[in-house]
């Protein structure tokens, strides 16, 4: 019990006492001890200090604040959608107290320029702490960014068909050759390179063949893009991962739908390569059913997984083989999602996820289908791992930041529109009944969410690069690049 300590402060600012304390490696009953912005000290029951404030958490868990690395805040240039300010309030209210949001904003943060303007717009609108995730698409750019304190960086392997968002020039790129230079440039600064796997012409002739059998609504989106078990995006895995294994770039797999990804993945782990997978609480709860594509259409979309993918990934994230939960948060004004009941093909793919997930994992807990501590190293300690925040975040010890969300697994709550509080104004999970919600969040020590109410203003959160730093470029790296053939 190393963790445990004795030799902490006397007297601390913030006592929160459970019978369940979520420690990396073990459940601990006893009290977290907060001094200023950090954990001072952890102590067992009957040895606790002097506190100036107590939360009795007896009845709640006391967990890791979420990190969710994957969320489209929108902001700026698509603000009628989303904005910083209610996106992050839907984090703080969903369990998450730190966010890396994705570059398909306008204009797209593919240079410095544009990445430190977006990053002077976030600090004044943030509830929680921020990173941002650059577009890895200038390879001009690619070090300049990293040393302006880009988190990550993204790319886009397709390209929308029929429709300009989300995913726009600027932000994507198809060619292998470009390609290979930008996940070698990537490999240099030490920074992860995030993909949306896809293949751009398998897709164009999917979309042409899916209009002329089965017209342009939501089922026939649906089978279009997981035609042939995922093709698509497995065609744009196997790419990534050889451009990866020829780089060395630390490469995050985005949007993992199906099993031949999984088995992708095994292989190049295997193999000894960095890579990792993420998964979208979608492809379980949402579009993981047939019957929710047809009764919600565009709501339910972009993606469709097939049954037996759904248990795939289930058991991907029972076994371990998962490694990170990333939200997709990606909301749309609901004018825009309704004409996807006429043409999906026209309207954009993606829905509002950041405050409901914790919940809908925390029902399937109850449910005994998945642990409780392996949903929160999915969503708190394994990206915090791999997107260099550990061990500041994503982990209760001493001395991390005291970011913690406090939660009832007993309590049940029906979703519904009126509670989102994302500017979308709306739940693609509306009417679902789920049994385990966070009630309390703190960020730095400070209460920034209880009760289903935001308790701090816009701007509370920091930016991820004041606080660790940002990424000097290592020396060029050798692999791939200077082959001599
Ligand atoms: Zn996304």
């Amino acid at each position: 019990m190393t963790n445990v300590v004795s030799q902490a402060p006397e007297r601390v600012d913030l006592l929160i006492r459970s019978k369940r304390i979520l420690l990396e490696r073990f459940d601990f009953d006893g009290s977290v001890g907060v001094v200023g912005e950090r954990i001072a000290g952890l102590y067992p029951r009957g040895h606790e200090p002097e506190a100036v404030r107590h939360i009795d958490a007896t009845g709640l868990v006391v967990a890791p604040g979420l990190i969710d690395s994957h969320a489209h805040f929108r902001d700026p240039g698509f603000t009628h959608k989303e904005d910083f300010a209610h996106g992050t309030r839907a984090a703080a209210l969903g369990g998450v107290t730190t966010v890396m949001d994705m570059p398909n904003v306008d204009p797209p943060t593919n240079s410095v320029e544009t990445f430190l303007a977006h990053i002077e717009n976030a600090r004044g609108k943030s509830i929680v702490d921020f990173g941002h995730n650059a577009a890895g698409t200038d390879p001009s750019q690619i070090r300049g960014l990293a040393a302006a304190g880009a988190t990550a960086f993204k790319i886009f392997m397709m390209q929308d068909v029929g429709r300009d968002y989300p995913h726009m020039p600027g932000t994507m790129v198809e060619d292998h050759g470009l390609l290979y230079e930008l996940f070698g440039e990537i490999a240099s600064t030490g920074l992860v390179l995030m993909v949306h796997p896809h293949d751009q012409s398998l897709w164009r002739r999917f979309v042409g063949d899916a209009w002329e059998r089965d017209g342009r609504g939501p089922g026939s989106y649906a089978k279009a893009w997981f035609r042939d078990e995922g093709l698509i995006f497995n065609s744009g895995v196997a790419t990534a991962l050889e451009l990866q294994a020829a780089t060395g770039v630390p490469l995050h797999l985005l949007h993992t739908t199906n099993a031949r990804t999984l088995s992708h993945v095994r292989w190049a782990k295997a193999q000894g390569q960095n890579v990792t997978t993420e998964l979208n609480p979608h492809c379980l709860f949402l579009g993981g059913s047939w019957e929710n594509i047809e009764r919600l259409g565009p709501y339910a979309l972009g993606v469709w997984v097939s049954d037996p993918h759904v248990e795939a990934l289930w058991e991907s994230v029972r076994n371990g083989e998962l490694d990170i939960v990333g939200t997709d948060h990606a909301p749309h004004a609901q004018s825009e999602k309704e004409g996807g009941w006429d043409d999906m093909f026209a309207a954009p793919g993606g829905s509002p996820a950041i405050q409901e997930f914790l919940s809908l994992f925390l029902t399937e807990v109850n449910a005994g289908r998945v642990d409780l501590r392996r949903v929160i190293e999915l969503c708190a300690t394994s990206p915090a791992k791999r997107f260099g925040l550990y061990p500041h975040k994503g982990v209760i010890r001493v001395g991390a930041d005291a970011d913690l969300v406090l939660i009832d697994l007993a309590r049940e709550v029906t979703l519904s529109h009126e509670m989102a509080a994302s500017k979308a104004g709306y739940s693609a999970y509306a009417g679902q009944v789920v049994k385990g919600v966070p009630v309390t969040m703190l960020l730095r020590g400070t209460v920034i969410a209880e009760d289903g109410r935001v308790q701090v203003d816009p701007g509370f959160g920091q930016f991820l690069g004041d606080r660790f730093g940002r990424q000097e470029p290592k020396p060029q790296t050798t692999k791939g690049m200077c082959d001599a053939y």
